[in-house]
């Protein structure tokens, strides 16, 4: 079986591993130079991240975890500007230089750490709270080109309340009129989780966007997920005081950024996503965690009414959120369904290569307009207009050529014609044109109009025939049939009259 990556369509796989990809060298080269293969960089951050948490915590370990963030970041940084065909290499950046933050952040904790001092909080933490707004603007960067992304964002924004409720009523609410908790703490404690829950809708519109799976994205989601895991299991460990330094929640970042790393040079981080085509593509599966993620917040309120009012309050709240967002979402594919049988309506009764009227719509514009000559008396034309020698015309200009042809004589035809009037096309150069209140006499002027006004020159045979009370339509069609054959049979180039 293929890996994920590969599984993409093979004209993006070979847009990465073209001869001329000038990062190939340092992307793709994995059989030839195993040290430059996209493993390298994760690797090297996953196997310092394993040394950090088997090394029992101090000066070694302290020195570890910097350095392997620093590696993560310096191989982000490489990537962005070595590979040539990379997907907005300015993500990239953006998140090299928050790993480079979070470097001097781990830095200064560790520091701080070894040295007895209290390092929560401290200037550490401005440095790790710089990391977000990067990441946030890392993935804004990274999204597909799509202004119909409303969809994802409200699916996103669905999940992160649920999550953000749930991650707040499990981890964070229980221990936050903890009296031994300083202001400080607390503020500082609260605003990773905060940060986190504006990161993670972004985090989940990037996966709903995607409709191909890209794996460097999945690397780069995974990697946020587990940055976001750690954020939180440091949180709750700091507010009930179980969290040390140099277990396993440091490891979780670290291999975030090793995930990061992995993601900015793997091969496929130079595809670009696509995107789902419209609003209307809410699958199955996304309905389903979309209903699961609405579904948690009324149960957190359930389970928790009797002995926390808080959670009831702001899970209330969430739920009102959670519906407004719904109604958002239903209101998007409502307007798109509407768009989609507009687009359908259209498509169902007009001629694609001309926008003329096709023959459905014409049997329909006839009908009413013999029913009204019928109820008024008033005269009704019909005429059957034939482009002369349009095969030769093809065969010596090319049958693009051809195409033009008929598409600037609609126009052509159009502007001299009526708004009542209607002009279809009947087959491959064979109009109709209805011509509602024109007897014999107003219908042949306007058929010798639009005869003088064919593009380039081109000749055109007609038959016309005035509709006679109790006729159905096909003898009307008929008799301007015979006459056009008449026409033709006449040398062409001329009007016939039934
Ligand atoms: P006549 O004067 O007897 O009408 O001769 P003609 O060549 O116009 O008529 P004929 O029925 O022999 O050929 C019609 C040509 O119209 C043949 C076909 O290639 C061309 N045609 C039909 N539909 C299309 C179309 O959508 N685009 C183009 N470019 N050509 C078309
Ligand atoms: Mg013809
Ligand atoms: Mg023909």
């Amino acid at each position: 079986m293929l890996p994920l990556w590969k599984r993409t369509n093979v004209k993006r796989e070979e847009a990465v591993r073209s001869p001329n990809c000038a990062g190939e060298n340092l992307c793709d080269a994995a059989a030839t130079c195993p040290l430059r293969s996209w493993q390298w960089w994760p690797g090297l951050c996953l196997a310092l991240a394993l040394l950090y948490v088997a090394l029992p915590y101090g000066q070694l370990a302290g020195i570890i975890y910097p350095v392997a963030t620093v590696i993560a970041a310096a191989g982000i940084a490489a990537a962005a500007y070595h590979r040539q065909r990379l997907f907005r290499p300015a993500a990239w950046m953006l998140v090299a230089a928050a790993l480079a933050l979070a470097a001097i952040g781990h830095g200064i904790w560790y520091w701080l750490d070894l040295r007895g001092l209290e390092p929560f909080p401290s200037s550490a933490d401005m440095f790790y709270l710089a990391v977000y707004p990067l990441f946030m603007a890392a993935l804004w960067v990274l999204r597909c080109q799509s202004d119909r992304d409303d969809g994802a964002l409200s699916d996103a924004l669905i999940v992160g309340t649920s999550a953000a409720v749930i991650a707040w009523a499990l981890l964070i609410a229980p221990y936050i009129n903890d009296p031994n908790l300083s202001l400080s703490q607390l503020l500082v404690s609260a605003a990773y989780p905060v940060a986190d829950l504006v990161l993670l809708p972004l985090v989940l519109r990037l996966v709903f966007l995607q409709q191909t799976r890209i794996l460097a994205h999945l690397f780069l989601l995974l990697g946020m997920l587990a940055y976001l895991t750690a954020d939180l299991l440091y949180a709750h460990g700091n507010l009930v005081g179980w969290y040390t330094p140099g277990g396993f929640t440091d490891g979780l970042w670290l291999v975030a950024y090793a995930l990061f790393a992995a993601a900015a040079w793997h091969p496929s981080a130079a595809l670009e996503p696509f995107v789902h085509a419209s609003n209307a593509e809410l699958s199955r599966r996304r309905l389903f965690v979309l209903g699961v993620a609405s579904v948690l917040v009324p149960a957190i309120i359930l389970l928790t009414a009797e002995r926390d009012t808080e959670i009831v309050r702001v899970g209330a709240i969430a739920t009102i959120v959670l519906l407004l967002l719904v109604m958002h979402r239903m209101d998007g594919l409502l307007k798109e369904t509407h768009r989609q049988s507009e687009a359908l309506e259209r498509l169902s009764r007009l001629d694609p290569l001309t926008g003329a009227a096709n023959r459905r719509q014409l049997s329909n514009d006839l009908a009413r307009e013999m029913a009204r000559a019928e109820r008024t008396g008033a005269p009704l034309g019909l005429a059957f207009l034939d482009l002369d020698h349009f095969k030769e015309f093809n065969d010596t200009y090319s049958h693009s050529a051809g195409d033009a042809l008929l598409q600037d004589l609609v126009t052509a035809w159009r502007e001299r014609m009526r708004p009542n009037d209607v002009l279809s096309r009947f087959g491959g150069e064979e109009f109709v044109v209805v011509l509602p209140d024109a007897d014999m006499e107003g219908a042949s002027q306007v058929v010798e109009r639009l005869r003088q006004s064919v593009p380039q020159n081109r000749t055109c045979s007609a038959g016309l025939a005035v509709f006679q009370p109790g006729e159905s339509a096909d003898a009307l069609i008929h008799r301007a049939d015979q006459a056009l054959y008449a026409a033709k049979d006449a040398g062409r180039n001329r009007l016939v009259c039934a």
